[in-house]
């Protein structure tokens, strides 16, 4: 645990006592603070009291007598679609509104690196795709190249959760829009902006909320080096903004995929499975990236770059890169390659729950048994006809099945409706070369808890078959 320096005796409340509020209160009362908590959900309250932590009704006045500061947790709304009220309750009480993310930027440098050799440091990923992907890429390739990391935020621990710094370390850190939009502190050595399009625009306002939201990573501390995807309008401008703010050196490294970036300044760009990195009009590496099981798809490129890029920014040589990438496991339910039997693949895109992901699915491999189908998204998968010709065969599972018999046309298709019967139709048709790919498009809720539950019934179906 980080302890929360700087609100030594002070009263600091806590909104939300999920994961990340939990660690932070947690966190404070280890650096002398007195967090003061609230949960709507009576279960979290009293989770947090069995932890020794007071408890008290921050919609009440008398609670906030003498609080400093009001750490909210990433799922509560303090400004669109409209502010939640002990978010009000803060304003009026002219109380500073804060986050674990925040508190994490104060706390983290401390004396003791006055004796390490060499300076922590850390990375931060933000972006509407892949960012998960890519945060767990960097942490993969600079694990294999013998460094010292720790992997936190929106994936895998709370920020405040993580253990304090070593000498040498790189914390590696998935944002999201929701968590930069709050943080009064943030200041990354390097960050990453993957890409963007339209999501959780209820809780920004629109587009330039959401953006605006994410662009704070870069504009407020300003990172040593900013990472940008500049495949949309957004990336294109902030790094252009960025350049101009920092004419000295190289302050931006640009990436794409798709397109060639050949430029005067630094770029990493994926172009029909080939990574080059170009900086001052030269190429300097180059990977093959089109064997690399983890990373199938151009999705996945882009994430290579992103990957790539934050570590030749750590000054590592683009060999040791490579060898990273080409061990990378890939992420449960994201593109995953789970098995290969008489030369099918299978494939657990789980997380592909609306048509969107499921594009990049589809377009990452040719001769698909697709399963397909759950609680149907607005629109189906009619946005995906022209990848249609992909799929050998489709299974339909789900409640989604006939809506998606009639949007697939003249597509061979199946109505299996269950992940298990479709995994046993798919291996009777699948021939050598083929791919069976679990992509629903579709949320999981209708059959299972959860998006990795499905994703693990159709590893478990697909295991049987393999040890069958
Ligand atoms: P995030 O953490 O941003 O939600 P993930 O890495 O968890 O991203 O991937 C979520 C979904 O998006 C998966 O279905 C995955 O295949 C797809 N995906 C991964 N990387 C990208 C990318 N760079 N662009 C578009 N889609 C992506």
């Amino acid at each position: 645990m980080i302890p929360v320096r700087g609100y030594n005796k002070h009263k600091v409340a806590v909104l939300g006592l999920g994961r990340s509020g939990l660690s932070a209160a947690i966190a404070l009362r280890a650096g002398g603070a007195i967090p003061i908590c609230w949960d709507d959900n009576e279960a979290a309250r009293d989770k947090a009291e069995a932890e020794g932590l007071i408890v008290a009704d921050l919609n009440k006045d008398r609670s906030w007598e003498d609080v400093i500061s009001l750490i909210v947790s990433p799922g509560i709304p303090h400004l669109y679609p409209e502010p939640n009220k002990i978010v009000q309750k803060a304003w009026e009480h002219g109380v500073v509104v804060d986050n674990d993310i925040g508190l994490f930027f104060r706390s983290y440098a401390t004396r003791d690196w006055d004796r390490f050799d060499v300076m922590p440091k850390v990375v931060c990923v933000t972006g509407s795709n892949g960012k998960s992907t890519t945060t767990a890429l960097i942490a993969h390739v600079l694990k294999e190249a013998g460094r010292k990391v720790q992997v936190g935020g929106n994936i895998g621990r709370g920020v405040l959760d993580l253990e304090p710094a070593q000498d040498g370390e790189i914390v590696v850190l998935e944002l999201s829009s929701y968590q930069t939009d709050l943080a009064r502190a943030l200041a990354p050595d390097i960050a990453v902006f993957m890409n963007l399009s339209s999501d959780h625009l209820d809780r920004h306002g629109g587009m330039g909320g959401y953006f605006a939201a994410k662009r704070r990573l870069f504009v407020e501390g300003g990172p040593e080096k900013s990472i940008i995807g500049v495949d949309e309008f957004e990336g294109c401008y902030l790094a252009n903004e960025l350049r101009q703010e920092s004419p000295s050196g190289d302050p931006v490294i640009a990436i794409s995929s798709g397109r060639k970036l050949q430029g005067d300044g630094w770029s990493v760009f994926a172009r029909k499975g080939f990574l080059a990195e170009w900086r001052k009009g030269r190429q300097v590496g180059s990977i093959d990236l089109r064997d690399i099981k983890g990373l199938p798809g151009a999705h996945n490129h882009q994430n290579a770059c992103a990957a790539y890029a934050v570590c030749r920014s750590l000054a590592m040589a683009p060999k040791v890169v490579e060898t990273g990438l080409q061990s990378y496991p890939g992420l449960p339910h994201r593109c995953q390659i789970v098995g290969e039997k008489d030369g099918v693949t299978f494939v657990n895109d789980s997380k592909a729950t609306n048509a969107d992901a499921a594009e990049k699915a589809l377009l990452a491999f040719k001769n698909i048994h697709w399963i397909v189908g759950g609680e149907p998204k607005i629109g189906g998968i009619a946005s995906l006809a022209p990848l249609f010709e992909r799929v050998k065969t489709a299974y339909l599972v789900g409640e989604s099945a006939d809506q998606f018999a009639d949007q697939l046309g003249d597509t061979v298709a199946e109505k299996s409706g269950t992940i298990e019967a479709a995994v046993k139709a798919a291996v009777q048709n699948a021939k050598a070369g083929d791919v069976v790919l679990l992509a629903p498009a579709c949320a999981s809720f209708d059959q299972f808890g959860s998006f990795e539950e499905r994703g693990d019934a159709f590893v478990s179906a697909v295991n049987d078959f393999i040890d069958s």
